[in-house]
Parts: structure tokens; sequence; C-alpha cells
């Protein structure tokens, strides 16, 4: 079933005092979200008893891990398994954004172990792709987005697969001010969930998020879109009121 979601990507930003008072902000709207919709918030990893602690309770309303390792134990100084992240309430994680790709070398295969990794303990990736601005120049953005796709999530099960929520994001629009037009991704979100029923025998994919600089200004139109189930948010969902908005306009979806 379809299933409609605003999530918030702090990344390395506020501080403790601050990420509580955006938490209390966040609280103080009311949302009335169905079953088939969520918010998420995906907090630095040392705020998310705080979020958990926070959020505890609140209907559809769930803390995100922002990475984990692939491994499920053992001697990975500074690093966090996925059935950590499990032990204290947070049951989704984000993998393979593109400042991990970028800035920590992460490559499909990585990314492959990794989806497996978080699927194996129940959990739900929230798996990132998208293209670089000399690809979209290059008109190649639709090859390079299913090369990704099947690098890293053909290896999975059907069972496993209609688990994993996709976030297109493509590079040059993250933090950019740029989007590109609504009907556009709309396309891509299509071939993205073609490529995945031509591998997994007509399983549809429940989410196929948008990620590239989302705001209360942009967000009805992207969310009007037939295969754009939601948004992933960066520097809007520091901004208690920006994020409400958007949540709000998920929310007043039928
Ligand atoms: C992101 O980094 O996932 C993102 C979508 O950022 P922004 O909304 O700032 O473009």
């Amino acid at each position: 079933m379809r299933k409609q979601i605003a999530a918030a990507n702090w990344k390395m930003n506020l501080s403790h005092h601050e990420a509580d008072s955006l938490l209390d902000q966040l609280l103080a709207t009311e949302h009335h979200l169905s079953s088939n919709q969520a918010v998420i918030f995906a907090v630095p990893a040392i705020y998310i008893p705080l979020a958990v602690q926070k959020l505890n309770g609140k209907p559809n309303i769930f803390v995100a891990a922002q990475n984990c390792h692939q491994k499920a134990n053992g001697a990975y100084t500074g690093e966090i398994a996925a059935s950590m992240y499990a032990s204290v309430g947070v049951h989704h994680i984000i993998l393979g954004h593109s400042e991990r790709r970028e800035f920590f070398a992460e490559s499909d295969t990585l990314l492959a172990e990794k989806t497996e990794a978080v699927l194996t303990i129940g959990s739900t990736p929230i798996f990132c792709c998208g293209e670089p601005l000399e690809i979209r120049e290059a008109g190649t953005q639709n090859s390079f987005v299913e090369a990704q796709l099947k690098n890293a999530l053909f290896q999975l099960s059907a069972d496993q697969i209609v688990k994993v929520v996709i976030a297109y994001e493509p590079i040059w629009a993250i933090g950019s001010g740029q989007t590109p037009e609504p009907h556009k991704i709309n396309s891509i979100h299509e071939m993205i969930k073609d490529v995945v029923q031509s591998r997994f025998s007509n399983i549809g994919l429940d989410s196929v998020l948008y990620g590239g600089s989302v705001n209360s200004s942009n967000a009805a139109a992207l969310f009007e879109e037939d295969e754009i189930d939601g948004a992933l948010v960066g520097v809007a969902s520091l901004d208690g009121k920006e994020f409400a908005e958007i949540a709000n306009i998920l929310n007043d979806l039928t």
C-alpha cells in the first residue's frame, strides 16, 4: 500500500539545546496522520535518546538514524550497528546519502551490505540514489540511477525489497535551491518503480520519496504527483515552522 512520508534529515547540525527546542516546536504542531502516512526525524546519533523520549507514543512519528555499519558487531571503533539503533527504538535508517557516498566513499557494494544488515534485523532502510550534475547535463540520469538500484538492491529477496523506502535525490538539487520540475521527478520515480518491478516480479514499492531543496512553498506541487510519495528534507527540516508546514501539506493529502 502507498505510504506517504515526510522525513527530516538534520545531518550534523544543532546543539543539544537547539535539538531539544526544535523537537518541542515540532511537537506543538498537531498532525492527524493516517495509518499510511509517517513523519520521520533522522537526527544525529547522539540526540536519538532525546528524540525517542520526546516522540515516544506519537502515532506514525518515528526517529531515524542517518547511517549504520554493515556488520552486526565487532572491533569497528566509532561505528554503530543497525541492531543497536533498533534496541533504542530506531527502526528507520538512511543509507547511501550522497554525502556518505562522496565524503566517506560509500560504494554500491558497501550499500548492498548495509541494506541487507538493516533488513536482516527487521528495520527499514531509506535508500538514497540520485545523479550528479554532469550526469544530468549529459541526460543519462535514468541509467545512472538504474545502475545504483541494481548494484545495491537487486541481491535482496522479494520479501525484503517491499520493506525498502527509496529516496531519489539528484545531487545537484541538494541544498542548492534548485528542484527539477515535479513532472520530471515523477517520471524518474516511475522509472525507479518499473526497475524494481522488472526484477521482483511485479512487486510494487510503497514509497519513493524525493529529496533536494524541498520546502513549504514547493512541497504541495511535488506531493500532487502520483509517484512522489513524500520527501526527504534537509535544510528546511531545521526550521520548525517550515518542516511542520511540509508535514501538514502531506497530512492534507487525501
Ligand atoms: C538532503 O540532504 O537529503 C536534502 C534533501 O537536503 P536539502 O533539502 O537541503 O536539499
